[in-house]
Parts: C-alpha cells; structure tokens; sequence
C-alpha cells in the first residue's frame, strides 16, 4: 500500500527579498508542483505576505505565514526562521525595518571590496538584480558575478569571495538569538533553526546554539531543505529528537534552476519525528 504524504513546503524566497519571482508567481509555482501546506519566508521582510496569501487562497494552497531572520550568533550568522506569524503586528514589522537598515551601507562596503580584487562596478551591478531596496543581499552580488562571467556558479562566489570571512566578506551585526525568537513568539509564531548543516560550528558550539535555542523558547529545527545534502537529513533527524525539537522542511527555493531543490520536490520528512505542521492541519 502507498501511504499519500502531504507536500508541505515551509521555506522560500520572492522578490520581497532575494528571490526571484513576485509572491504570487512564487505562489503559483508551489501550487503548480503539487504543494498543499506552503510559507513564504522572505529574509528580515513580511512585505510578500499579503500577495502571497492572496494567491494560495485562490489556488486552494493551505498558506503559513513566515519569515527568516538573519541572527548574529558566535560571530557566524545564523538563520531563524518564524512561521504562522502575525504579520501585520507593529513590533516585528519595526524591529526587521531596523535589522535591514545596515544592508545598504554594507553592500557598498562589498563592492569596494571587490573593486579592490579587480571586479570593477559590483554594487551597481547586484543592484539591477535587486527588487527590494531595502533589502540588497549577498545572493544579488553573487548573481551578478556569475552572470558576468567571474564566477562559474553561486557556490563558487560564496567560496571565493561572499562566504563568511572571504575576500569581499562584510561582517555584519544582525539580530541576537535572543531577539529573533522573542519577535516572532510575540508575533504569536514559531521559531524554528534554518538549514542548521550550513553553519560551520563545532560540536560545542552547536550543543550551545541548540541549548540556549530551546531554553529561549525555541521549537522547530529544519531537517529536509534544499539547503542540506541528503546525508544531512538522518543527521539532524537525530538532533531534533535529542533535543525535543519539531521537525520543519523547505525547499528554500530562490529561483528556477538556482540551488538544490525546487518548491514541493522534497524527499519525505523521516517519520515518526513530531512536526511543526501537526497542529495547523484542518
Ligand atoms: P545576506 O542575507 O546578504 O547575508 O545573504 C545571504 C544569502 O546568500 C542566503 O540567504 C542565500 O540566499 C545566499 N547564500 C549564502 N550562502 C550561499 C551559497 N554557498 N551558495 C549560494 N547562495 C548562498
Ligand atoms: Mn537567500
Ligand atoms: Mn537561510
Ligand atoms: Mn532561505
């Protein structure tokens, strides 16, 4: 007998910060691959929500309100993503305007940076990608540096020249882990660690995000994402249940043909593991 799974997608990005598509062709790409439970999460900015929603009610899609925070946390940043947030409330609306003030500033320190390594005109050029002003991005540079022909793909931009502590590096003061968590459970949402295999911490650190996380009143951990490789499922499959943490999944979709995984082609969340999803399901 095969067991139906429901397509659930809880990670991905529009135009309102680094994706590609507005919210409602995100929407209708979701849709149209199959997803039955979808959030958008743009980075620090709730401004696709409204379209978004619009959009899955129409195409009878179940829709989750979301976000992803950019935190500082050990001098490394970390991604906090909050789902079924209340969008429309005053504070975290006010408190991400804050944390995407610095964007600006920092990209132009990045393109004198890459001035410097010889890449001449990079933040007018990441800015005909950009959609959202006040939300210029690493991944607007990165496509420009492909699209020009410095880099083969995004990965190797983030290799050479974007990653943490690369040659155009910028460091940046985010938000603490603290305040991400509070902004969201304010927001009446959860808070759930992105793409916890992206970050280069050791062992000890990781024991500590994941410690000072729960005790903050932190939920959910992603297990599934375009952002992990396949080994790491099993991996933090474990995590979240040595720490009591409910599993999240998303494709992290940015744009067609960009990155791992497309919206609503997951492979299966491992079972048995409680979900974030569970209690939202009609
Ligand atoms: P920022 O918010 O400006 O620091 O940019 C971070 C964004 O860069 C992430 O949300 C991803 O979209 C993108 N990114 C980070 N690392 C990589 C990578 N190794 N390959 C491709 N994109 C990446
Ligand atoms: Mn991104
Ligand atoms: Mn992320
Ligand atoms: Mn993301």
């Amino acid at each position: 007998m095969r067991t139906q799974t429901l397509n659930v997608d809880l990670h991905c990005h529009s135009t309102a910060s680094d994706g590609l598509l507005p919210p409602k062709e995100v929407a209708q790409r979701a849709a149209a691959n199959g997803v039955q439970l979808w959030a958008l999460t743009d980075h620090d900015e709730l401004s696709g929500l409204d379209e978004a929603r619009a959009e899955a009610q129409k195409l009878g899609m179940q829709f989750i309100s979301g976000v992803e925070i950019s935190v500082t946390w050990a001098g490394r940043t970390v991604h906090i993503v909050g789902l079924n947030v209340e969008d429309h409330q005053t504070q975290i609306n006010d408190e991400l305007a804050y944390i995407r003030a610095g964007r600006e500033q920092r990209a132009k320190e990045i393109g004198d940076k890459l001035t410097g390594l010889g890449i001449k005109n990079a933040y007018e050029g990441a800015l005909r990608y950009v959609s959202n002003p006040s939300l210029i991005s690493r991944t607007h540079f990165a496509r420009f540096l492909v699209e020009e022909g410095y880099c083969a793909n995004m990965g190797e931009v983030f290799k050479r020249y974007l990653g943490d502590h690369k040659a155009a590096f910028v460091p940046m003061q985010w938000a603490t882990l603290a305040q991400s968590v509070h902004w969201i459970r304010e927001a009446g949402g959860k808070a759930i660690i992105a793409h916890p295999g992206r970050y280069e911490f050791t062992p000890v650190q990781f024991g500590a995000l994941f410690d000072e996380f729960k005790a903050l009143g932190g939920v959910g951990i992603e297990v599934v994402t375009g952002s992990h490789r396949p080994d790491q499922y099993a991996e933090y499959a474990q995590v979240a249940k040595h720490y009591g943490f409910e599993i999240s999944c998303g494709s992290d979709f940015h744009a067609p043909g960009e990155g791992r995984l497309d919206l609503g082609t997951l492979p299966p969340s491992p079972a048995g593991l409680p979900t974030v999803w569970d209690e939202w399901l009609g």
